[in-house]
């Protein structure tokens, strides 16, 4: 198995130089290899019989590829013998990097999804490096020590657990400082084994992640959203203009540059806390739990423009689903149930199933009549049972009921059958 524990690193100036150094000199190279191989891409990716008629004929030269990249940073040491500063391993690490951006952006990931085109990388999106192999004994009391770099103290908030060994060691900078994440590993400690666990009417729950209430449960319980973001708020518009007010490249403007990326951290990590809680309760309740699978891309989306006959421009609701974008952004939902859910349910041996939302939010949960609702509406109010519930109570139990296989809503199956044929 296994973990990724992460401690805050407290180096002395000269540490702290050579490892803002370093990361400087990586993401110099980083950037280079990243542009060798547009280059050559750009000059070959055409087979060539097929080459446009019109066009300068690049000098064959063999594509640039991670052993080819790796092997060209001896070359690198000794044209600039301050790139010897640097660990060999960090360095390999960084052409690896460049690697998989690219490989990612040609060919995608093992799933064949592909990335966008990789950035070249500013100070600010160039901070990790990272030793791919560390020694098993490299923490001696409250200090850690890395290679080329030394001892460097650390907050030992949590030990290591008996029988795990570190195995790799990265180091990020952030808003606040520099911190270490050790992977450890224990290969007697098998993966958590995923259950084989049928969901059944008792050992589930549906839930639907609001806009008025972080998450409901189809047991009626409701979580509300938080609203750290809307407190700091305030405080992050008067730091913007500030911020703004300041000539660019001066003292001022860098100060309050370090301010806004605290706070933006700050805010960060009170949402994740929140998250995990959140998760607790959640697996807590049942074994299997039942979600939307939720494309929020298409819920952030902007609404169309509606026209009368005449030209007139007509409410289109965008101003409440403005107010309604921000609070779902504000929450991260997406995160909470792709990753952190499912990971915390995984650890408890429990089970995160994603349903096909279609059709959840427009019927009765009860006689499964359609009921169309705005999104203003936030009550079920059905006209042919008389179920009179709050609308994401009633969508967390549809979903629990499409999760089940209860009363499939024919709305909501015919387009999963339209889908599952597109991605085929
Ligand atoms: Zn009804």
């Amino acid at each position: 198995m296994l973990l990724a524990y992460q401690y805050k690193l407290l180096p002395n100036n000269q540490q702290k130089q050579r490892m803002s150094k370093w990361l400087d000199m990586l993401r110099y190279q980083y950037n280079y290899l990243l542009a060798d191989r547009f280059d050559w891409w750009q000059n070959n990716r055409c087979p060539i019989n097929a080459c446009p008629l019109i066009t300068s004929i690049p000098e064959p030269r063999e594509q640039p590829e991670y052993y080819g990249q790796k092997r060209s940073l001896v070359q690198l040491k000794k044209d600039r013998p301050w790139y010897q500063d640097i660990h060999a391993h960090v360095l390999q690490e960084m052409v690896k990097r460049v690697d998989l951006a690219f490989k990612r952006f040609i060919k995608g990931d093992a799933n064949g999804k592909r990335s966008g085109k990789p950035r070249f990388k500013s100070q600010n999106r160039y901070r990790t490096f990272a030793y791919q192999e560390v020694k098993p004994d490299c923490i001696q009391g409250n200090k850690i020590q890395l290679p080329k770099l030394g001892l460097i103290k650390f907050i030992y908030h949590r030990p290591i657990p008996d029988g795990f060994k570190i195995k790799r060691a990265s180091i990020t900078k952030k808003a606040d400082g520099y911190y270490v994440t050790l992977t450890l590993e224990d290969k007697s400690v098998p993966d958590v084994p995923t259950l084989d666990i049928k969901p059944t009417e008792k050992n589930s729950i549906g839930i639907d992640a609001g806009l008025e209430y972080f998450v409901a449960c189809s047991d009626g319980a409701m979580i509300n959203p938080p609203k750290f973001y809307r407190q700091s708020e305030e405080k992050l518009v008067k730091l913007q203009q500030k911020q703004q007010a300041r000539p660019k490249g001066s003292k001022a403007r860098r100060k309050l540059n370090q301010q806004l990326a605290k706070l933006h951290q700050k805010i960060a990590r009170q949402r994740k806390q929140f998250h995990f809680e959140v998760a607790d309760k959640l697996v807590d309740k049942a074994d299997v739990i039942f979600v939307e699978d939720l494309k929020v891309a298409n819920m952030m989306r902007r609404n169309k423009p509606k026209q009368d006959e005449n030209g007139n421009y007509l409410p289109n609701n965008q101003s409440s689903k403005s107010g309604l974008n921000k609070s779902f952004a504000d929450a991260g939902i997406s995160g909470f149930l792709n990753e952190i859910l499912p990971y915390k349910a995984a650890k408890a041996g429990k089970k995160v199933i994603k349903v096909n939302p279609a059709g959840t939010s427009q019927h009765c949960s009860n006689c499964l009549a359609k009921v169309p609702k705005d999104l203003s509406d936030r009550w079920n109010i059905c006209s042919n049972c008389g179920t009179f519930l709050p609308r994401d109570w009633n969508s967390a139990i549809l979903i629990k009921k499409v999760g089940l296989d209860i009363g499939l809503l024919k709305n909501a199956n015919s387009r999963k059958g339209r889908r599952s044929s597109h991605c085929s």
